[in-house]
Formats: C-alpha cells, sequence, structure tokens
C-alpha cells in the first residue's frame, strides 16, 4: 500500500466508501468462468442465480480492515440494476458485518459520484477524508476528476 494512503486509510477520522462487485466480493462465482454474468446469452438464469450465497466468500483483508477501522466509518456503493439488492445485502451482512442503513444502490456507475457525495454529506461530515475504494478505473477516474472525495482501488489493502 502506498505509504500516504496507508496513513489516510489508517487514520481513525478517515470514512471509507466499498464497492462492491469486485472489491468486497471475488468475481469468481462460476466454476470455470470469472463472472456469470458475462453470458449475456442466458441473462435470465444470471438474474435468477443469487451469487452471493454462502459461496461468496470473504475476502479476508478486506473483512480485518473494516474490523478494525470500525463500521462507524464505513459505506458500501454498489450498482445494482435487478432484484439483487436484498442477496447483496445479506451477503455484505455475513461476510462483513455491514448493517442495510450503510448500503447504498445506484442503477449505474454514472450515479455514483452524485451518491457517494450524499453519502458522505449525511454521514461521514466531521471526517477528515472520504476514499472510493473501487475496482473499476473510469468509476475512479470521475471520482477524481469531479469530486474532492480521493480513491484507492482493492490492490491498495494488499501488502
Ligand atoms: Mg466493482
Amino acid at each position: 500500500m502506498a505509504s500516504m494512503m496507508k496513513n489516510i486509510l489508517e487514520n481513525p477520522s478517515t470514512a471509507v466508501i466499498f464497492d462492491v462487485d469486485g472489491t468486497l466480493t471475488d468475481y469468481a462465482y462460476g466454476e470455470t468462468h470469472a463472472q456469470l454474468e458475462l453470458d449475456f446469452s442466458d441473462r435470465e438464469r444470471a438474474d435468477a442465480t443469487n451469487i452471493y450465497d454462502d459461496s461468496c466468500r470473504r475476502i479476508k483483508t478486506m473483512h480485518r480492515y473494516i474490523q478494525s477501522h470500525g463500521i462507524g466509518m464505513i459505506a458500501c456503493l454498489s450498482v445494482e440494476a435487478t432484484h439483487r439488492e436484498r442477496w447483496k445485502l445479506e451477503m455484505l451482512w455475513r461476510n462483513y458485518g455491514i448493517p442495510s442503513d450503510r448500503v447504498f444502490f445506484v442503477r449505474s456507475s454514472e450515479e455514483k459520484v452524485a451518491k457517494a457525495k450524499e453519502i458522505a454529506e449525511m454521514l461521514f461530515d466531521a471526517a477528515t477524508d472520504v476514499v472510493m475504494v473501487d475496482d473499476d478505473i473510469s468509476t475512479l477516474a470521475r471520482f477524481q476528476q469531479e469530486t474532492g472525495i480521493l480513491t484507492a482501488t482493492p490492490m491498495t489493502f494488499v501488502d
């Protein structure tokens, strides 16, 4: 982890907003492929399959960080355009102890910036810094260009 960002993330008054898919979950839900949903030919089956069931494993590095940093300075921001919000909420509680009132959904990644600003104002007014953690480079670029919110990737947490 870059040392400046490491210091920021370890500061108890830093708030962290986590993306979910690819950040707090692995994409490796299928037996032989990384992401079931890439199979657009069978979208209905993909939508009907709970990819957030017990086989959706906790990322230990992220879990350790969330536990030590404390839920009070954590939120999640996820794109969800289907009925899967409930499955995702159950998974975040089971794997990370993140309660549903800390999880926010938008319909597209373009909406993440505006929603993150809302979350920051609503929950993290007293925070020294707010960091958005996301695995999507376009999303990170948008945050860098359009907000004062800092950015990091899941890899930032890996030594
Ligand atoms: Mg993602």
